[in-house]
């Protein structure tokens, strides 16, 4: 999906609204199992010769529950806010706002490939503790039980032995 510069300049503001298919674009890994397509509700707006591109994105993403680990699926609605300009990043940024959220985005070519752009908003929305439900009960430490599933009645030691080699540890080092 391209944005160009040029034709944000001559109309003042270009919308976009297409579905992106990120499959090469957007690493899976054990945190991303799976992902579907992407909704992309854009627009560019012209900004003293820059592209200021706002919007939102969808997407179903799965990803592993953290505690039991099942799959988990969820639609993330992920907001959109880039500027781009064409050039090089000046040293001093004296002329521009001194806004903190005014961020840059300098490009080499009046024809911008967004994909990348849309794969890292992804990455950064992705919630860092996914779970199949607030109550899920996790696995069990001991016999790998989904305890979800039934109560495996193992006997669980009142303290993790690695936190108690860990506070042996600390013991130790306080001397
Ligand atoms: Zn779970
Ligand atoms: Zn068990």
């Amino acid at each position: 999906m391209f944005i160009h510069l040029k034709d944000v300049e001559s109309k003042g503001v270009v919308r976009i609204e297409e579905t992106v298919d990120l499959q090469d674009t957007l690493p899976k890994s054990a945190s991303l199992t799976d992902f579907g397509p992407l909704h992309v509700k854009l627009e560019a707006h012209d900004k003293f010769g820059t592209a200021e591109v706002t919007g939102e994105l969808s997407i179903e993403v799965e990803q592993p529950c953290s505690r039991c680990l099942g799959p988990v699926r969820h639609t993330l609605t992920i907001p959109f806010h880039e500027t781009f300009a064409l050039g090089e990043a000046p040293e001093t940024e004296d002329n521009l706002e001194s806004d903190e959220d005014y961020d840059v985005e300098w490009v080499s070519d009046q024809r911008i490939e967004l994909a990348p752009y849309l794969a890292e908003s992804v990455m950064l929305a992705l919630p860092y503790v996914p779970l199949c439900d607030e109550a899920c009960q996790g696995l069990c430490p001991v016999c790998g039980a989904n305890r979800n599933e039934k109560a495996c009645g193992c006997k669980q030691e009142k303290v993790d032995p690695r936190l108690a080699g860990l506070a042996d540890f600390f013991a130790q080092s306080k001397d």
